[in-house]
Parts: C-alpha cells; sequence; structure tokens
C-alpha cells in the first residue's frame, strides 16, 4: 500500500475560498516526496488536511491504506509531524524533551531513553543530550525538532515548509538530518517553495498551484521538462 493517497480532495475554507479543487497523488513507502508551489498555492492546507489539523470539504486521504477520517487515531499514529516554529521548552535539555515527548505518547521511559540516544545521535546531537537546549544553534534546535518528531517511530515523516526563513547552513544541516532518515527507511513528505531544495532531496515531486496540481513525477524527469 502507498504511504499516502489522496483522492479528489477538495477545501473550501468559510470565506470561500477554494484552497484544493480536486487534488489526487499517491506517494509510495520509502519515497522522500516533495509538494512544491508558491506562496498560497494550498500546500498548508493539504498538509493540515493528511495531519488532521484541517477538515476536508471532500475527497479521501488514506495513510498506509487507513482512512484519516473513519480512523482518524490509527492513522495519526503511523504520522510524525515536525512544526514550523521551535515549541519546546528550552530551559529542559534536549534529552528530556525526547523522552518526555515520547512519554506523553505512551512510550515507556527505559524504550524512550534508548530511542532518544538513536535519534539524538542521527541527528549529530548526542553530545548535546544533557546542555540546555537554549544554548544551541538555531541549526542544532531544528534538528532536535526533526528528532523528537522521530520518537514516535513514524513510518511517515511531514514537515511543513521546514527550512521557511532559515539561512542556508542550517538548511543544509537539516537536508543531512532528512536524509538520513530517509535512508533508514522512514517515508518523508515536505512543502516547500524553493526548487533547490525539492531537488537536493527528493526522488517525486509534485507542483501545486492555485489549489491544483499541475505537474507530477520523478524530479529528474520534471527538471527536464522545466
Ligand atoms: P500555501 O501553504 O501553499 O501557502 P495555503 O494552503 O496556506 O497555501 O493557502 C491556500 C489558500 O487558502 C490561500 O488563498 C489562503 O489565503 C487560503 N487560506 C488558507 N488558510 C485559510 C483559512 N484558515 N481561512 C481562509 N482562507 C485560508
Ligand atoms: P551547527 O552548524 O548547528 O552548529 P554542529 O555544531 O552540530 O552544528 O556541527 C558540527 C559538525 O557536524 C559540523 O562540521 C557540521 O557540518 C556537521 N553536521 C551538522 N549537522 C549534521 C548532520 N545532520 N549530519 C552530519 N553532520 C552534521
Amino acid at each position: 500500500v502507498p504511504a499516502l493517497s489522496i483522492r479528489d480532495l477538495r477545501k473550501t475554507y468559510d470565506n470561500g475560498v477554494q484552497a484544493l479543487k480536486g487534488v489526487s497523488l499517491e506517494v509510495a513507502e520509502g519515497d522522500f516526496f516533495a509538494l512544491l508551489g508558491p506562496n498560497g498555492a494550498g500546500k498548508s492546507t493539504m498538509i493540515g488536511i493528511v495531519s488532521s489539523l484541517v477538515n476536508p470539504t471532500s475527497g479521501t486521504v488514506e495513510v498506509f491504506g487507513t482512512d484519516i477520517t473513519a480512523r482518524r487515531g490509527a492513522a495519526m499514529r503511523q504520522i510524525g509531524l515536525v512544526p514550523q516554529e521551535i515549541n519546546f521548552n528550552t530551559f529542559e535539555k534536549p534529552l528530556d524533551i525526547l523522552v518526555n515527548y515520547a512519554g506523553f505518547y505512551g512510550v515507556s521511559r527505559r524504550e524512550a531513553a534508548s530511542r532518544a540516544e538513536a535519534e539524538l545521535r542521527r541527528a549529530h546531537l548526542w553530545e548535546k543530550a544533557g546542555v540546555s537546549s537554549r544554548t544551541l544553534s538555531g541549526g542544532m534546535k531544528r534538528r532536535l525538532m526533526i528528532a523528537r518528531a522521530m520518537m514516535t517511530r513514524p513510518r511517515l515523516l511531514i514537515l511543513d515548509e521546514p527550512t521557511a526563513g532559515v539561512d542556508i547552513e542550517i538548511r543544509r544541516d537539516m537536508w543531512r538530518t532528512l536524509r538520513q532518515i530517509n535512508a533508514d527507511g522512514t517515508t518523508i513528505i515536505l512543502t516547500t517553495h524553493y526548487l533547490e531544495e525539492a531537488e537536493y532531496l527528493c526522488r517525486n515531486l509534485a507542483i501545486i498551484n492555485h489549489g491544483e496540481i499541475v505537474a507530477s513525477g520523478p524530479m529528474k524527469s520534471l527538471l527536464a521538462r522545466l
């Protein structure tokens, strides 16, 4: 089954704006997929629907074959979300942030500690496990957000404009961590308005504009057509 399957998804907001006008797409398990489009194209709306934060007007969304409206809890357990804004308590230590987050999702303390070490190592933050996270650089803080999302062992990691407004050094840092996570087997979907980001990271992409998919397929074949 695909990691994500979207069929004829429509969203009209209360103010009458048609943010999505019948979007269909499929993301295979293991893929690193970009949804590329300018501001206002409908990217956040789509990610919001997939992560159950926004109700669709019509259409279906399945995560690993589970319908997100019929079985919301089961679908959400497969998903990890990385928020755009840094929203952990910067007075806590990275290790505690990860362990407490997993605890909130019912992971035992012992299991959480072992996952936290693995995630901090993967994000190149292990040596910072015990410092106050207030002292972390911008790039480290972003990588910590990614590591935290992986603590529940999601099969699908979703990021909405993860690198919006961050400088190129930090972006490259985050890219490395995301590539590693994908190489280790997690499907990743991100939205971006940077073509170079999609080009560097993703195997497949869809280009969205005015609420419609205008092109989709492997990165290489789309680049050849641009
Ligand atoms: P993107 O993430 O690609 O910038 P969005 O999904 O945020 O696009 O927005 C798509 C369209 O829907 C835009 O015209 C935007 O103004 C509108 N929109 C987004 N959120 C809301 C909302 N909560 N209420 C009304 N209109 C919205
Ligand atoms: P920052 O740039 O946020 O201060 P660090 O101090 O952790 O990051 O970087 C230390 C070294 O590790 C640098 O040489 C950097 O290029 C490298 N590095 C940073 N992030 C990663 C990553 N995700 N994967 C591999 N190496 C990384």
